[in-house]
Order: C-alpha cells, then sequence, then structure tokens
C-alpha cells in the first residue's frame, strides 16, 4: 500500500518512493477515491522548473501521485540517501493506466498533441485509434488537440465532462498541462488526470520511443537528442540538475 511508501524530496519537490507495480496499486486506489486525484511524473527539468515556477511547485506539492519519471531521479535520491528502486517512465505508466480502464470498462479522454492536418487525423485521434487495437476494450470518450486558444478552454473541459470519461490524459507539455488540470480539477468529472508529455505522439507513431537497450541503460535522453538535436537545452537541463542536488546536500 502507497500509504506505507515514502515520500522524500529532492530539491523541495516531493517524489513517491514507489516502483510500478505500487503506481498501478496507487492508482486503482485513486480511481475510488472521490474528487479527480491529480498524479504527476516530474524529470529532473520538471523539478529544475518547478524551482523557478511557484505555482508549478505548489500543484506537485498537491499531487495524490508523484511518480518518479526519469534516470535523474533516481540518480539523485541516491546521492541524497533514499535510493528510488527504479524510474517509472510516464508511458510505461500510462500503458497499466490503459489495463486498468480497459479491465473495469472505464473510459479516457484524449487532450493535447497537433490538430489534424491535411488528410490525416490529429495525433489524440490516431493515439486512441492505436491504443484500442492494444486493449480492445478501451472505451476512448473523447480526444481534443491541444493547439486551441485560452478562450476555448472552458469548452474543453465541457467536452470532457460530457464525455463520462472516468480518466483525462493531458498532453499539452509541461508546465502546461500540469496546470491546465490544476486550474479545472475542480470542476473535472473525471476520477484522475495525469500529464503525459510527448506520449500520445509515441502512440501515434509520430515520435519514435527510445529502443530497449537505450530504455534499459537510462539513456533514453541520448536517444531522444540524437532524434531532435533541437532540444538540447533540455538534455542540459539534466547535468544542471545533478549540480544542483550535489549542492544541496
Ligand atoms: N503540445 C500541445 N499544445 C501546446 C504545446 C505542446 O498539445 O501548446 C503538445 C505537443 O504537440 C507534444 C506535447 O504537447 O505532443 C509535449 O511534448 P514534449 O515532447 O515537449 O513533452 P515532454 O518532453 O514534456 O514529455
Amino acid at each position: 500500500m502507497l500509504n506505507e511508501a515514502k515520500r522524500i524530496e529532492i530539491l523541495n519537490v516531493p517524489v513517491d518512493m514507489i516502483d510500478m507495480e505500487m503506481a498501478a496499486e496507487r492508482l486503482a486506489e485513486l480511481m475510488k477515491t472521490p474528487g479527480c486525484s491529480l498524479i504527476v511524473t516530474p524529470n529532473s527539468e520538471i523539478i529544475v522548473n518547478a524551482g523557478k515556477d511557484p505555482e508549478l511547485m505548489e500543484i506537485i506539492r498537491s499531487a495524490d501521485l508523484v511518480i518518479p519519471d526519469g534516470i535523474g531521479l533516481v540518480y539523485a535520491s541516491r546521492l541524497l540517501g533514499n535510493p528510488l528502486k527504479e524510474r517509472v517512465t510516464g508511458i510505461d505508466f500510462l500503458n497499466w493506466v490503459l489495463d486498468l480502464l480497459e479491465k473495469d470498462g472505464k473510459s479516457i479522454y484524449l487532450l493535447g498533441s497537433r490538430p489534424e492536418a491535411e488528410g490525416s487525423l490529429s495525433v489524440a485521434e490516431i493515439a486512441a485509434y492505436r491504443m484500442k487495437e492494444a486493449f480492445p476494450g478501451l472505451k476512448v470518450a473523447g480526444t481534443h488537440h491541444g493547439y486551441y486558444k485560452e478562450e476555448e478552454e472552458q469548452d474543453i473541459v465541457r467536452d470532457i465532462n460530457s464525455s463520462g470519461a472516468d480518466f483525462l490524459c493531458v498532453a499539452l507539455g509541461s508546465p502546461k498541462q500540469e496546470k491546465f488540470i490544476a486550474r479545472y480539477r475542480e470542476e473535472l468529472g473525471v476520477k484522475a488526470a495525469i500529464g503525459v508529455g510527448g506520449s500520445l505522439d509515441v502512440w501515434a507513431g509520430t515520435v519514435k520511443r527510445a529502443p530497449e537497450f537505450y530504455r534499459k541503460h537510462g539513456l533514453e535522453w541520448a536517444y531522444r537528442f540524437a532524434q531532435q538535436p533541437s532540444r538540447y537545452k533540455r538534455i542540459i537541463a539534466l547535468p544542471k540538475f545533478m549540480i544542483k542536488v550535489l549542492l544541496s546536500r
């Protein structure tokens, strides 16, 4: 039970000391508790950003489940003398979410990523299709792309609620996705919501996930850098994060 699991702090950001199995157990519990539970998946970049963004920090502090996403957190926890067992990537956790929803006959709403382009569906629609292929009993209550105007947000919340979805998956990138969920947490009728970054792109096949070798050795960041060198600034976040952790000891 997670009630007994420890919550450590890395640069003042709380992180649950859980492995995949415990995260899945906790998810099942959260789906039964009243209100919209918030699940966040901070990596080292998000932790550094939370130090500069009090709103993001407050949101992570108010989360019901804080999943350690990224090898940086595992190294940091070792340095701090409270070693995390493993990292639980957002995309792997999403598989557990889909599995649980399918088993329980519950539904998901996918919000975020690129809209439909000429001749192709939106990323969220393609992801929904692929998810239903992988989890045939899964119900996708609705989808909406993530490139909307601010004034459309209320309509999107209404659409999520009228879809009757039990779970909300938000792929707007961080901190936009966390802030969206926090802003509408009281209004949302879903049982739980999570920010998943680029996971819908991976499901839709628009971005490739790192092969097994990179994943096993905690080198996903290197693979992503090779695929999208323009993300170099985000890669630099990892050593910066480690230095900050070292200095914080
Ligand atoms: N995105 C979006 N609306 C925006 C900005 C980004 O829907 O205004 C989407 C983007 O298309 C991508 C996801 O958010 O699917 C974020 O991807 P990124 O790779 O930045 O996520 P992370 O690295 O945080 O997992």
